[in-house]
């Protein structure tokens, strides 16, 4: 049997089931044996209805007299029935599962699994999940369950899956040193395990293949970044040396380091492809600037890339200041800027050294005649295509040198696998003088109490606050206060403060208008909307507050949060909820946590990497079974990969493999 073949060649696959199978993306004998069961039920040991204890239990039994009606409570169906075996009788309930009524044959004997429990007065089995007998595997007591598609319900599968046992020895060993037919037994064990450990191990190879071929077409990916060719950049010692000893501020050690690690990698004729982490307010733009520095004293172009019009204004701002007086020629390139085309012709003469802009410069036209560096800010902001638009905008033949920055902090487990083990530069210390940012969880009801006396003496001393709210207008139907009618009522509260409101549906000038006034100290607090969080620079401002906090990521959170905290003295930032339930999880680290890396760590953990990296990798990225929070197992398939890559001629011997990875290889790339 041909794996590829359509699935209506396996048996018990007609027409009808072929149809509903393509529907649902199950189009080959392959993808067939590849709809894994999302779970087991358990049916082994049942408990004789005499000795039944309160508790989790599993019994066999005949299932009568059943009977649905409506609960006092609207909404509410509730189905009930008596459970017999030779012992006695129990009685069973359901909420809401109308279709138990016709699930069951009187005459025919069932398992039931779920929890033994005393409700409204008496005992009675709870919603128990349930399955007939004939159709568990009697030695084993494992059901796997099938995520139903259609009208194809899990039994349907259990039953296709017994009847199409042969294929599975059509599935051929994909890697390399492995047990012949491992491939196979796992996959095989997954659907008819022995016992839940065999499916838990199954499962655990599936993974650690799948690892496997993520981590290979990230390295992959590596070896054809190095093929390529880039223009190399000398090291100006005297210049930098100068440069660095001009700044208002002595560099920290991080700074330090990853400005090195950079000059090195830019020095050499392949392209660097370099991440900065680096949290909040750690100077990641200073190292930035000194990469575009050198990059310019050569006679090379550079483009920064940032994902806003108000941050890439403040990049241009700061940059403008200490790069001018050295003779670099800066140019800002928003949505906004006037005269474009005189400016794109300028860029396209090299006139330019250092063009700092938003999507704007991706367009075909921004077109540069010696681009050798580009700088992404908030690199997670931008998808693959967006960041390749502009690394294609390099002299013919050549790429240009890549640094990315992020104060995301990408955990280790994912640099590994998504990334191919890509170089990293971290800035783990925070510029000198820095002080803390105190953290609190507050309820609504709490504000007039702990909350406006704060803000009445951060105003005291003249310093500023962001008051962040979800929406922009107000909403009858939710209870989320908007931007505008916040603002009304902070300027009751606060008559004296000047109070004003900023949000993403205002025009780029207005926006830029409004953050200059309160960047220059103008305006006491801002009222915003998720616009100010990225990258934002006011190091007056020392007081923050998120309304709503609970409808916001972690990383988010923690990335605003960043935006005070930015000068010498003290600052807070407040997590408003409704107070109707106990503080997330979520919450609650931000409020312990200030480290940015622990707290990826804690968001992998609780989202998944699909959440947090889903909307940079467009969801590409689905691994069915491994979890790339599971280091042990990353580690021995990075471990494999690497002595797989030791022998060229293995890329020929494994096909298949090689093939598969071409999916992978798309999303493992930072180019
Ligand atoms: P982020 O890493 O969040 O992008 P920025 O580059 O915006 O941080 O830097 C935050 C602030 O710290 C800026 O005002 C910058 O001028 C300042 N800064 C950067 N490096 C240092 C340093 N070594 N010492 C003191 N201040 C610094
Ligand atoms: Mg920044």
């Amino acid at each position: 049997m041909d794996l590829f073949a359509d699935v209506d060649v396996l048996k018990g696959v007609g027409n009808k089931t072929a149809e509903t199978l393509r529907k649902y993306g199950i189009r080959t004998v392959r993808d067939f044996l590849y709809n894994l069961p999302r779970d087991y039920e358990n049916y082994t040991a049942p408990t004789s209805i005499s000795g039944i204890r309160p508790g989790k239990v599993v019994v066999k039994g005949k299932i009568d007299s059943l009977s649905t009606r409506r609960a006092k409570r609207r909404n509410l169906s509730v189905t009930e029935g008596v459970i017999r075996d030779d012992t006695g009788a129990i009685k069973v309930v359901w909420f809401n599962q109308g279709y138990r009524i016709k699930q069951f044959d009187s005459s025919k004997e069932y398992y039931f699994k779920g929890n033994y429990e005393f409700k409204n007065g008496r005992f009675s089995l709870i919603s128990p999940s349930a399955a007939e007998v004939s159709d568990v595997d009697p030695t084993v007591g494992l059901n796997p369950v099938y995520v139903a598609h259609g009208s194809l319900k899990p039994q349907n599968f259990r039953r296709l899956i017994s009847l199409s046992r042969d294929a599975f020895n059509e599935i051929p060993d994909l890697l390399p040193s492995v047990k012949p037919g491992t491939r196979k037994n796992a996959l095989f064990y997954i659907h008819f395990p022995n016992s839940i450990k065999s499916a838990q191990n199954a499962r655990d190879y599936l993974a650690y293949e799948e690892l496997f071929e993520l981590i290979l077409a990230a390295k992959l990916n590596r070896r054809e970044n190095e093929k390529l060719k880039a223009i190399p950049i000398a090291f100006d010692r005297t210049k930098i040396q100068k440069f660095v000893r001009s700044l208002p501020f002595t560099l920290t050690g991080a700074q330090k380091k990853a400005t090195w690690e950079i000059f090195q990698d830019m020095e050499k004729p392949v392209p660097m492809n370099r991440l900065l982490q680096g949290d909040v307010g750690s100077g990641k733009t200073m190292v930035a600037a000194l990469a575009a520095y050198e990059a310019a004293l050569s006679g090379n172009q550079v483009a920064l890339l940032a994902p806003t019009a108000i941050l890439a204004s403040q990049h241009y701002d700061g940059l403008v200041k200490i790069l001018e007086p050295l003779g670099v020629k800066l140019a800002l390139l928003t949505g906004a800027t006037k005269n474009k085309t005189e400016l794109k012709r300028q860029i396209a003469e090299g006139k330019i050294d250092l063009v700092i802009g938003t999507h704007a410069l991706l367009t075909d036209d921004t077109v540069f005649k010696r681009l050798a560096l580009v700088v992404i800010d908030e690199q997670h902001r931008f998808g693959v295509e967006q960041r390749q638009k502009l690394t294609l905008k390099s002299p013919k033949g050549l790429a240009p040198h890549l640094l990315t920055m992020t104060a995301t902090p990408i955990p280790r487990s994912l640099q590994l696998t998504i990334f191919g083990d890509l170089d990293v530069s971290i800035l783990n210390e925070m510029p000198r003088g820095r002080q803390p940012i105190t953290t609190k969880i507050i309820t609504e009801v709490e504000t007039k109490e702990k909350l406006y006396p704060q803000i009445e003496g951060v105003l005291r001393v003249h310093q500023q606050v962001y008051w962040v709210c979800k929406a922009i207008d107000d909403d009858p139907r939710t209870e989320t206060t908007s931007v505008k009618s916040r603002a009304a009522k902070l300027q009751r509260v606060f008559p004296k403060a000047k109070i004003e409101y900023l949000h993403g549906r205002m025009k780029p000038a207005e926006k830029d208008e409004i953050m200059t006034r309160f960047n220059a100290g103008k305006i006491d607090i801002l009222v915003s909307t998720t616009v100010i969080e990225v990258g934002v620079d006011v190091p007056n401002a020392t007081l923050m507050v998120i309304e709503n906090a609970e409808s916001y990521g972690l990383a988010q959170l923690h990335q605003l949060r960043g935006r005070v905290g930015r000068g010498q003295v003290a600052s807070y930032c407040f997590l408003l909820t409704a107070g109707d339930t106990a503080p997330s999880r979520r919450l609650r680290e931000l409020e312990k946590s200030s480290d940015g890396f622990h707290l990826a760590e804690v968001d992998l953990k609780l989202r998944g990497p699909g959440e947090i990296y889903g909307a940079l990798q467009h969801g590409a990225l689905d691994l069915r079974i491994a979890s790339l929070s599971d280091t042990k197992l990353i580690a021995r398939a990075q471990k494999d990969v690497t002595t797989f890559l030791q022998n060229p001629e293995n890329m020929l011997k494994y096909k298949e493999l090689m093939d598969g990875i071409t999916k992978y290889q798309q999303i493992t790339t930072l180019n």
